[in-house]
């Protein structure tokens, strides 16, 4: 038995954490922040993989999972639809998969409130070292602490997220707020519009308390929007007493001018039902879009797992798949070659180019969103209605062979 930190108690950590405590190891997941992430994060897009790594972690996946649909549709600016493919699929929150995961481990693996601000090591250990001073010894740590991991910042300084020229407004909107002729048309399917040069998604999640009924669901949608990096960026990111947040800005803290320009755009460009949900959502919030790729995943016995490791465009909705890709790949990896820097060495020999591949798959598809200036020469790609619709968050399998075998020892974890 290994003992074994894991940095960072989202997802990504908490799928491996799960993972290596049923494997027999000592784990201990380490969360900066003082209370519970429940209840934080809107839609995810499930894959036959993440269900399987969630059932490796000892998740409960029954139907009560999150919604199934059967096809997509996209709705043009008059409403009606104008593409439409079947493709059956099962959309969950954050929240919930956060509930299950968390639900699935003892609690005393689980500390919150530590922010863990260094990392050491040496031949035969690592030590982290929490803000409140309290050294922690271990065999292995797993850096798990997202797309600004501070231990990949303190490891591989020059490595770091690149902005793509373009934004994710996103949100969750009730139900029962909803126009009958946008339930009717929307709640059925994984929907899109298609407006010039943007884009928006959307499908139907559980309501609040994780209710399915008819009546009682949400609809989360994320509507990518070109901004120019510079004024145009930063004024997204600035709050309405004018602090700019560069590095993100919370949900609360998005300017209410900001809030009521992108509803009058909505209204201008969007199909009336988008329009509605978008006019109905409580409290839209603002993503800046990135790219991140880490050559090296593996540190002596320091291991970079999930955003931390690699961060891809969500066209290819795949931030919770790769984390539990990464985190199956990582247990099998230490189950064959012990709690050693070898495991967490061919632990990055196998995922780093997959998640390379993963990334550079979701810039394809999310090219010609992104903010070009006025003089600019190159190129737009252009997507077709189809294309997006066959392309846009489908089981990795779907879209190329260097998928197919995304954790070679997994059926032994
Ligand atoms: C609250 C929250 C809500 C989210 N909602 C969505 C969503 O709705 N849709 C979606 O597609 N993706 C969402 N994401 C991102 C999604 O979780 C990730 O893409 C995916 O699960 C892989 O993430 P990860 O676990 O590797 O990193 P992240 O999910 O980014 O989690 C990193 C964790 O590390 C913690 N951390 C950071 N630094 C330290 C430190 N120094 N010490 C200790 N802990 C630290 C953070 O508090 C955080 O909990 C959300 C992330 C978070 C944290």
């Amino acid at each position: 038995m290994a003992r074994i930190l894991v940095v960072g108690g989202s997802l990504g950590g908490l799928m491996a954490a799960n993972l290596l405590l049923r494997a027999g190891h000592d784990v201990q997941v380490l969360e900066r922040s003082g209370r519970s992430l429940e209840g934080r994060g809107a839609g995810i897009v499930t894959h036959d993989t993440l269900r399987q790594a969630l059932r490796e972690a000892g998740a409960v996946v029954d139907a009560g999972l999150g919604v199934a649909v059967r096809s997509r549709v996209a709705l043009g600016v008059d409403g009606e639809v104008v593409g439409r493919w079947d493709y059956p699929q099962v959309l969950t929150s954050w929240g919930r998969l956060y509930t299950l995961l968390r639900d699935a481990l003892p609690t005393d693996r689980y500390r919150l409130g530590a922010q863990v601000v260094q990392v050491t090591q040496s031949d035969d250990h690592v030590d982290a070292e929490l803000a409140t001073g309290t050294r922690l010894h271990a065999d292995l740590l797993i850096a798990a602490d997202g797309v600004r991991s501070g231990v990949r910042a303190q490891l591989a300084p020059a490595v770091t997220p690149v902005y793509a020229g373009y934004v994710a407004w996103r949100g969750v909107c009730d139900e029962a707020s909803l126009s009958r002729r946008t339930r009717e048309t929307l709640f059925p399917h994984f929907g899109f519009g298609l407006p010039e040069r943007e884009q928006l998604i959307g499908y139907p999640v559980a309501g609040s308390n994780n209710r399915l009924g008819l009546g009682e669901r949400a609809w989360n949608f994320v509507w990518y929007r070109p901004a120019a990096q510079g004024t145009e960026l930063a004024a997204l990111l600035t709050d309405a007493d004018g602090v700019h947040h560069p590095e993100g800005i919370a949900p609360q803290q998005v300017s209410w001018r900001q809030i009521a320009a992108m509803r009058q755009a909505a209204r201008e460009r969007l199909a009336p039902q988008f329009a509605e949900i978008v006019e109905k959502t409580a409290q839209p919030f603002v993503q800046p879009i990135v790219d991140l790729v880490s050559p090296q995943l593996a540190f002596g016995r320091i291991a970079l797992l999930g955003d931390a490791a690699m961060v891809a465009r969500p066209h290819v909705g795949m931030g919770v798949t790769k984390a539990g890709d990464d985190a199956r790949a990582l247990a099998a990896c230490i189950a064959e070659f012990g709690a050693t820097p070898a495991a967490l060495a061919r632990y990055a020999a196998l995922r780093q180019p997959i998640g390379a591949a993963v990334v550079e798959r979701g810039r394809q598809l999310g090219a010609y969103l992104q903010a070009r200036s006025r003089t600019s020469s190159e190129p737009v790609a252009e997507r077709s209605v189809e294309a997006v619709l066959r392309q846009t968050a489908v089981d990795p399998l779907l879209f190329g062979h260097a998928f197919e075998s995304p954790a070679p020892h997994a059926s032994a974890a």
